[in-house]
């Protein structure tokens, strides 16, 4: 099957696990032909966007590829590491990304959201336009069109309903194995690069620098308060924009999953689960946010739904995130 196709259409309604865990096994076989690391950074960037479906599982290209040009910016860019089988050679968009550090002199340990934001967007655009030819339908024919039906002129993936499930079941397992095969690709290819601790590299190339953007627009709520202990928060260098559900398991930064917290919390609670009755604060909070016309519009609330939280929150249970921590009343 082509790769160059424009629009592909799902073959299968029905997925079994062990159907999935096959695709999966395919992807990352040599067998498949991965002389670029193309096909594991869209996993990641489907695995980043999960929670961004709209109610008929689709998702949109720009979702998709604001991820895939953060990711591939700070592993070129940011970790001078080579995309591609060959030596001497560059993945495409590896040269869309080199000729635009080179055309705005932009330093090499400059990461993706330290960009200015025009240059974000047209990254974002440059990349779209390479990757919608050469990547959504590589993996789609590796799979034989079971996992996601796609059309390039409208710009947005369908995920079958099945493998949706999938991936919100075993998440960690497909970020760990995701990881790892991307890491062992650049480890083969990558002679003089940034190869030292690449697998942390890789673990943590999706992570946003600063979330100060957040702190600004959450401040007001909770009375300037902490959202698990209730201590009153001084200023912003003792707390902590803190991601509800833990970043290690969402991979993504969205208003609806973050809270202001004060430091001994954000410390203690680290990569652990907030008990239940945190959850319903958080939707309380969230419908508060749509109830504000300023607020509703924006991208990352659109696509928020109460239940799409209780799933995330039971999601995480299953995914192995069983250590539930509440803060110790103090005073
Ligand atoms: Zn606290």
């Amino acid at each position: 099957m082509s790769h160059k196709l424009q629009v592909g259409e799902m073959s299968v309604a029905y997925l079994t696990d062990k159907d999935i865990w096959s695709h999966f096994n395919y992807i990352y076989s040599p067998k498949s032909k991965n002389s670029t690391t193309y096909k594991f950074v869209l996993i990641k960037s489907i695995i980043e966007n999960l929670y961004n479906v709209n109610d008929k599982l689709e998702l949109s290209y720009d979702r998709i590829f604001s991820s895939f040009a953060k990711i591939y910016w700070n592993l070129v860019i940011h970790h001078d590491l080579n995309q591609i089988n060959m030596v001497g050679k560059r993945a495409e968009v590896q040269n869309v990304l080199l000729s635009l550090q080179e055309k705005h002199g932009i330093p090499n340990s400059l990461v993706f959201d330290k960009l200015s934001n025009e240059l974000q967007v047209d990254t974002i655009m440059k990349v779209k336009k390479k990757c919608k030819i050469n990547v959504m339908g590589a993996i789609y024919g590796d799979t034989s069109g079971a996992i996601y039906d796609f059309d390039n002129k409208k710009e947005f993936i369908k995920i079958n309903s099945s493998f949706y499930s999938f991936m919100q079941r075993f998440q960690k397992v497909l970020t760990y194995v995701t990881n790892y095969h991307l890491a062992l690709f650049l480890e083969k290819f990558n002679e003089q690069g940034d190869t030292t601790k690449l697998l942390l590299s890789v673990e943590n190339v999706s992570k946003r620098t600063s979330l100060d953007h957040f702190y600004y627009v959450l401040e007001s709520f909770y009375g300037g308060e902490c959202f698990y202990c209730g201590k009153k928060i001084k200023n912003k260098s003792n707390s902590h924009v803190d991601h509800f559900i833990p970043w290690s398991f969402v991979q993504a930064d969205q208003l609806w999953n973050l809270v202001i917290s004060c430091s001994t919390c954000n410390l203690a609670k680290s990569d652990k689960l907030a008990k239940e009755n945190y959850l319903s604060a958080l939707i309380d909070r969230n419908n508060q946010i749509l109830g504000m016309t300023d607020m509703r519009g924006r991208e990352d609330m659109q696509i928020y739904t109460p239940s799409k939280l209780e799933q995330l929150y039971h999601f995480s249970i299953d995914n192995g995130y069983t250590d539930f921590w509440t803060p110790i009343a103090s005073d």
